[in-house]
């Protein structure tokens, strides 16, 4: 059963957009649910009927309701299609320390990712101001990641000794039906044995393909496979067998492509890029590339991070963490200049895709005028301490966390999609 429905009609004056269908909220932990409750009081209340399916993944619900609240949210993001969330603490030993936890819970990015099946497309968010460390680039390149087996599901050995090793496959039945000279060691060494399964890598491939059609841009995936003939080959051949049979007519439809090429051919071509494009990796490419791309962008603040499932699911968040040391100067009284973008960019990001799903257009431009007075608030110097370092060309005025959000506010009120 949902925890709470939250029809926000106590807010401020008439003319708000009205929801058909509820949003999925999950709120969180530290700086980022401070974030959260002004986003919501400046910058949604103001302007939406907010229907939302509340959730307090904050650490201590989490704790209190031994992790169920986690799972209930997945599972309401299955059926109602969209949820944003807030970034929340995924405890370690210090976590269950300072908070007294009764267990160390599970990452709750993890637990959803594994209810909805899903793959993480990380965007990084441009402003004119801030230059991307590849001259080329110019629009955003998403990443999308792979989020299961290889090397994150590995089974590994410190070999000790000379000796033989060899990998066997046993059918259900009990029958070993393949077995392999994997090497002769002659001395110590070390061992790694990997899988994956078609299951994912499909279902992996469909949200790839599916994500690409939606944001109108190509798609390109790269493995090794002239070197990994039976496993990158599978990769390849299960991505190109769903695109042929599920989607190339839509893709020819939108004008975009399905681009295949090994993965160092990628790489290279990715750098000599324009950008615009949806980058399918495997989970170590993905894991390292998401990194390389998001620094050369510029800062991890200004990244968005969406959960798709292969069925049409979505779950909209920032790729930040609940910025920790921000929190404990808040808690001291300290003023804090903590970038709120992302945050932002996710509850654009979800209220668009609800006003997209149940056409109410809106709640679309709505969610569209939110992003540009948030860039353009940007643009005319006010901004975060964190982007005043990197940005270019005009001189930065910068605010606290809460001023920021009170002038994008100014500047979304004159918008016209705001003013109807
Ligand atoms: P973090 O919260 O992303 O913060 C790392 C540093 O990056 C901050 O100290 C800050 O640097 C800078 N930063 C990040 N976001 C910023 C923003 N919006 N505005 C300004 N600066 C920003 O990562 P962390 O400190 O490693 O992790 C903190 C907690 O977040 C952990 O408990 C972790 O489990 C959790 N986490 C959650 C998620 C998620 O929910 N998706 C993801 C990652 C981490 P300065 O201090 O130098 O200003
Ligand atoms: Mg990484």
């Amino acid at each position: 059963m949902p925890e709470k429905l939250t029809d926000c009609n106590a807010s401020t004056g008439a003319g708000r957009i009205a929801m058909k269908n509820p949003v999925v909220e999950m709120d969180g932990d530290e700086m980022t649910r401070i974030l959260w409750a002004m986003i919501k009081d400046e910058l949604v209340l103001p302007f939406v009927d907010l229907k939302s399916e509340y959730y307090d993944l904050g650490l201590e619900n989490r704790d209190g309701t031994d992790d169920r609240v986690t799972a209930e949210a997945a599972n309401a993001v299955k059926n109602h299609g969209v949820g944003v969330k807030c970034a929340t603490i995924t405890p370690n030993e210090q976590r269950v320390e300072e908070y007294g936890l009764k267990e160390m819970w599970k990452s709750p990015n993890a637990t959803i990712r594994a209810i909805l099946d899903g793959t993480v497309f990380r965007a990084p968010i441009l402003v004119s101001c801030i230059k991307p460390a590849v001259r080329s680039w110019k629009k955003p390149i998403a990443i999308a990641r792979h989020a299961y087996g290889d090397v994150y599901k590995a089974v590994e050995l410190r070999v000790p000794s000379a000796g033989l090793a060899e990998l066997v496959f046993t059918g259900a039945d009990g029958q070993a039906v393949w077995r392999e000279a994997v090497h002769e060691f002659d001395g110590p060494g070390v061992l790694q044995a990997m899988h994956n399964k078609d299951s994912s890598i499909m279902s992996f491939a469909r949200s790839c393909f599916r994500y690409a059609l939606e944001q109108k841009q190509d798609l390109w995936f790269g493995t090794k496979d002239t070197i990994s003939k039976q496993y990158d080959q599978t990769f390849k051949n299960l991505f190109q067998r769903i695109f042929d049979d599920e989607f190339a007519d839509a893709f020819k439809e939108r004008g975009i492509e399905y681009f295949y090429t090994l993965i160092d051919d990628a790489v290279a071509r990715v750098i000599r890029s324009e950008g615009g494009f949806v980058w399918a990796c495997k989970n170590y490419d993905g894991d390292v590339m998401s990194d390389m791309v998001s620094t050369a962008f510029g800062s991890l603040a200004m990244m968005t991070s969406i959960l798709a499932s292969p069925d049409g699911c979505y779950e909209y968040e920032a790729a930040h963490g609940t910025v920790t040391r921000h929190y404990y100067r808040h808690l001291k009284g300290e003023e804090t200049s903590t970038n709120p973008i992302a945050t932002i960019f996710a509850w654009s990001g979800a209220l668009r895709k609800r006003g997209e799903l149940d056409g109410t257009r809106a709640l679309v431009e709505y969610a569209d005028a939110l992003d540009a007075a948030s860039l353009g608030t940007i643009e005319t110097g006010v901004m975060t301490k964190d982007l005043a370092g990197l940005c270019e060309g005009i001189t930065p005025k910068p605010a606290n966390t809460h001023d920021f959000i009170r002038a994008i506010r100014a500047r979304l009120e004159q918008a016209p999609a705001t003013r109807a």
